[in-house]
């Protein structure tokens, strides 16, 4: 995972929303794209049922503000800088009407912190996601065994594959 270093995109932008790497390029990183996103969806299924409403009467970025700072507890701080580009994610015409998909949205939009467009952040995190649920997994595993009946070799369903004798207990460590 920390091997894959693939800048999908390196824009110079002007450091207007607060952050650690203030002065240095800023490049966005398709992985710290999706993974900011993953995490704001989290937090919104927590938070939504009440800062989803809220956000949707806001009409100006200082609605937003108040949103995040009464109904945006304990993120509040997370969100307060993203104000602007969360106002601007509502307005878009594509911003969903269901509160599922709302979360997800906003969550994908941000994922990038506006250093690309809200619409580019989510495709960022759509071609991530895809390639994550690409990924192999394991889902079944066996064991090597030797079993007092002369068998030697992987287990089935954990027990001997030629007569069936458990593997102990006392033997996993
Ligand atoms: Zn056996």
């Amino acid at each position: 995972m920390g091997r894959k270093r693939k800048a999908v995109e390196i824009t110079q932008f002007k450091d207007n929303t607060p952050k650690r790497d203030r002065g240095r390029p800023w490049r966005v990183k398709a992985g710290e794209t999706y993974g900011r996103a993953q995490n704001y969806r989290g937090i919104f299924e927590v938070i939504w049922d009440r800062f989803g409403p809220a956000l949707s009467k806001a009409q100006t970025v200082e609605e937003v503000v108040e949103a995040i700072k009464e109904h945006g507890r304990p993120y509040d701080q997370t969100f307060e800088p993203l104000a602007g580009l969360i106002f601007q994610v509502l307005r878009e015409p594509t911003f969903p009407a269901r509160p599922n998909s709302q979360k997800r949205f906003l969550a994908d939009s941000l994922g990038a912190f506006g250093v690309v467009s809200p619409r580019r952040s989510r495709d960022i995190c759509a071609e991530e996601r895809a390639k994550d649920q690409r990924k192999h997994r394991i889902i079944r595993y066996e064991y090597y065994v030797e079993c007092s009946c002369g068998y030697e070799g992987p287990s089935k369903d954990r027990a001997c594959r030629n007569c069936g004798a458990g593997i102990p207990a006392s033997l996993f460590g």
